[in-house]
């Protein structure tokens, strides 16, 4: 039976070192949702990806996501795909020590449709 991990929002996965990727469109959609243009978005929010392809989230000082607000995503609804498929598309060997989602049994249907749920970006505004 496939597992699907129930994600716990303990932040664990916003907090460890690592870079969150950005496409085009999900850099659109995040400058929208924070009133900015593009540039704007591009030159408050986002660093270059640490191979040089492209743009990821800045990090704070202590190496947490810029967008992280205590316990809470500040950017919830439109955050990127990276942060959505976390773990259920995509982990590392090792990653339940870390993060507390809890894994469930669940019939075929069931899954799919819960990791669908989880993983589906907004429509575009
Ligand atoms: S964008 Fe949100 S969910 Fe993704 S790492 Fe940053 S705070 Fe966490
Ligand atoms: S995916 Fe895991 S590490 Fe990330 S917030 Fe949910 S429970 Fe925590």
């Amino acid at each position: 039976m496939p597992v699907f991990y129930e994600c716990q929002r303990c932040t664990a996965c916003c907090r460890w070192p690592g870079q969150v990727v950005l496409s085009e469109a999900e850099l659109s959609r995040l400058a929208r949702f924070k009133g900015l243009s593009e540039f704007e978005f591009i030159q408050e929010w986002t660093r270059l990806r640490a191979d040089r392809k492209g743009l990821a989230l800045k990090d704070k000082p202590d190496g947490t996501c810029i967008f992280l607000e205590g316990d809470n995503c500040a950017v919830q609804s439109v955050k990127p795909q990276q942060c959505r498929d976390f773990p259920n598309r995509w982990n590392f060997s090792g990653f339940e020590k870390f993060c507390k989602a809890i894994p469930r049994e669940m019939g075929d249907e069931e899954y799919q449709t819960r990791v669908l749920a989880t993983t589906t970006p907004p429509s575009p505004q």
